[in-house]
C-alpha cells in the first residue's frame, strides 16, 4: 500500500495517546473500569468515499466522520482537510473534543471529520463538488443534523466550506426551521456569529494570559507575572496560530519567532506580525523576509530558537523525543490538537515548564461554535432584543446622577457608561470568562489533588463532568 493510500497512520497512535491520557487521570478518581472503557470508546466510526471527477477521469475520495461520545447531543467537531489525515488521527480528534467541551461547560459529545485532501491541489469548484457531496454522505447516514452532530472548521477548512455545508444541508432539508445549525464557523452573511474566526487564536491567548498571570508559578520559571514582554514562537500562521499572535502581541507580548512549512524566520527584538503576512501574500513565503535576523529552511529549527513561550498551531506531533531538549520556551500553549507527544511532554515537564494543554487551550473555537449554535436555534443576533433598552436605562441613570450631584460626564465617558453591548463584545465577553474559569478550575484542581501537570488536571476534571452525565442518564449506577 503507497503512503497515499494508507488510511490509517503507519503507526497509530494518536488515539492511543488520549487513551493513555485517560488512564492517567482516572488514577486520581474512583470511576467503575467499565465506564471509563465507554467514555474512551469512540462511539460510531464513519469512514466512507466517494468519487469526483476531475477533468476526464474520476477520483475517489476518503473520508470520515466520528462521533466519539453520546454522553450529550449533538455531537461537535471540526473537519480537517489534509493529505495526512487518516482514521486513527480523527478518532483521536473526536475523543479530546468530548473532553474539550467538558472542560468548558460546552454541553456536546464530542466528534470530528476529515478528508483526505490537500485543498492547494484542488479547484474551488472541486473544493465545493468534494465538500457538497461529503455533506450528502453525512446525510445519508445521519451523521449530520443541529441536534445530531454539527461540524465546524478545522486545519485545511474555514467559512467557505461551512457555508457549502449550510446550503446543501439546507437544500435537502426543506423547510427545518433549525437547519442552519446543522453546521457553525459560517460567514456572518450565513447566520455565523461575530468573532467565531478568531475565536480559537483569541482563546489560546487568553489561555497564556491566564497561566502567566499566577506570579507563583512564573517565579518557578524565573519569569516575571504578566504577559508584557514575553517573547513568544508561534507555528502556524493559519487561523489559530495568526489570532493567538496578534492577541498575545495585542497583551503585550513580542512576537519573535515565526514558523510555517516552508520554513522559519526570528529576531529577538519583534517580527511585525501584520508586514510579514504581508510579505507572505506577495511573495509566496515568510522566508526572505528583509526584517528577520534568522531564517530557517528546516522550520523545526524555528520552535528551538530563544523564547518564553511557544505556540504550537500547526498540526500534531510537532515537539517530539527528537526536539524537545533543545525548546527553549518555559510555557509551551498548544494552540494545535496534539502538538506535542506524551513522552516528549513528560521531558518538557521533568525539566521544569509548563504545557497549557491543547483541550483547554484551543477550546475557544467550540465555545464560540456553541454560541453561533444557540443563536441559530433562537432565530435572534445576541443584543438585539435588549442592546438599545440597556442603552436607554443606562442613559437615563447617567442623567439622573448628573442632575442630582451637578456633575457633567463627557461624551466619551457616558459612551462608556451607556454604551450597549454589540453580538461581538457578548462572544468575546463569554468566551473571556470561559476561558479563565476553566483555567482555574483546572489549576485548582491540580494543586488540591497534586497532580503531576495541567493536562492530566484537565483530564480529571472533564472525565469526572462525563461521568456524572453518564449517571444522570441512568446508565451507571
Ligand atoms: P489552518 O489550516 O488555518 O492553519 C494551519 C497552518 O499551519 C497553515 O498556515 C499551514 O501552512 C501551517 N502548517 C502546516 N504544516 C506546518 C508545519 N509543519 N510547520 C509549520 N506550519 C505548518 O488550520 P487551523 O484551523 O489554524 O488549525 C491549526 C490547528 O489548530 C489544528 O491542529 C487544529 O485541529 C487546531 N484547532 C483549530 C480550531 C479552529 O477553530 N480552526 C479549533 C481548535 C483546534
Amino acid at each position: 500500500m503507497t503512503k497515499e493510500n494508507n488510511l490509517f497512520s503507519e503507526e497509530p497512535h494518536f488515539y492511543a495517546d488520549v487513551c493513555q491520557y485517560v488512564d492517567q487521570a482516572a488514577k486520581y478518581s474512583n470511576h467503575d473500569v467499565g465506564l471509563l472503557n465507554q467514555i474512551k470508546a469512540c462511539n460510531s466510526v464513519y469512514r466512507f468515499q466517494f468519487p469526483i471527477r476531475r477533468g476526464n477521469s474520476f477520483e475517489i475520495i476518503h473520508a470520515w466522520r466520528v462521533e466519539h461520545s453520546h454522553h450529550m447531543s449533538p455531537t461537535k467537531g471540526g473537519i480537517r482537510y489534509s493529505d495526512m489525515v487518516n482514521e486513527d488521527e480523527v478518532m483521536a480528534l473526536a475523543a479530546l473534543m468530548t473532553y474539550k467541551c467538558a472542560i468548558v461547560n460546552v454541553p456536546f459529545g464530542g466528534a470530528k471529520g476529515g478528508i483526505k485532501i490537500n485543498p492547494k491541489d484542488y479547484t474551488v469548484a472541486e473544493l465545493e463538488n468534494i465538500t457538497r457531496r461529503y455533506t450528502v454522505e453525512l446525510i445519508k447516514k445521519n451523521f449530520i443534523g443541529p441536534g445530531i452532530d454539527v461540524p465546524a472548521p478545522d486545519y485545511g477548512s474555514g467559512e467557505r466550506e461551512m457555508s457549502w455545508i449550510a446550503d446543501t444541508y439546507l437544500t435537502m432539508n426543506p423547510g427545518s426551521l433549525d437547519a442552519l445549525a446543522c453546521v457553525t464557523g459560517k460567514p456572518i452573511a450565513l447566520h455565523g456569529i461575530a468573532g467565531r474566526k478568531e475565536a480559537t487564536g483569541r482563546g489560546v491567548a487568553f489561555a497564556v494570559r491566564e497561566c502567566v498571570s499566577f506570579a507563583d508559578d512564573m517565579k518557578a520559571l524565573g519569569l516575571q507575572a504578566g504577559v508584557a514582554n514575553k517573547k513568544i514562537i508561534v507555528q502556524g500562521l493559519g487561523n489559530v496560530g495568526y489570532n493567538a499572535a496578534k492577541y498575545l502581541i495585542e497583551f503585550g507580548a513580542i512576537l519573535v519567532g515565526l514558523c510555517e512549512y516552508e520554513g522559519a524566520i526570528y529576531n529577538e527584538n519583534g517580527l511585525d506580525l501584520e508586514d510579514v503576512v504581508k510579505h507572505r501574500k506577495e511573495t509566496g513565503s515568510i522566508l526572505g523576509y528583509s526584517k528577520a535576523t534568522k531564517e530557517f529552511k528546516d522550520s523545526g529549527e524555528g520552535l528551538e530558537q530563544a523564547c518564553d513561550i511557544l505556540v504550537p498551531a500547526a498540526l500534531e506531533n510537532q515537539i517530539t523525543d527528537a526536539n524537545v531538549r533543545r525548546i527553549q520556551a518555559k510555557i509551551i500553549g498548544e494552540g494545535a490538537n496534539g502538538p506535542t507527544t506524551p513522552t516528549a511532554a513528560a521531558t518538557f515537564l521533568e525539566n521544569g515548564g509548563i504545557i497549557i494543554p491543547d483541550m483547554y487551550a484551543n477550546a475557544g473555537g467550540v465555545t464560540v461554535s456553541y454560541f453561533e449554535w444557540l443563536k441559530n436555534l433562537s432565530h435572534v443576533a445576541f443584543g438585539r432584543m435588549d442592546r438599545r433598552y440597556d442603552e436607554t436605562t443606562s442613559a437615563n441613570i447617567v442623567k439622573i446622577i448628573e442632575s442630582t450631584t451637578g456633575t457633567s460626564l463627557s461624551p466619551e465617558q457616558r459612551l462608556l457608561v451607556s454604551k450597549g453591548a454589540s453580538e461581538l463584545e457578548l462572544v468575546n465577553s463569554g468566551l473571556e470568562d470561559t476561558m479563565i474559569r476553566s483555567y482555574h478550575e483546572i489549576r485548582e484542581l491540580k494543586m488540591t489533588k497534586n497532580v503531576e501537570s495541567l493536562r492530566t488536571a484537565a483530564f480529571v476534571l472533564a472525565v469526572d463532568k462525563i461521568a456524572v452525565s453518564y449517571m444522570n442518564m441512568g446508565i451507571w449506577p
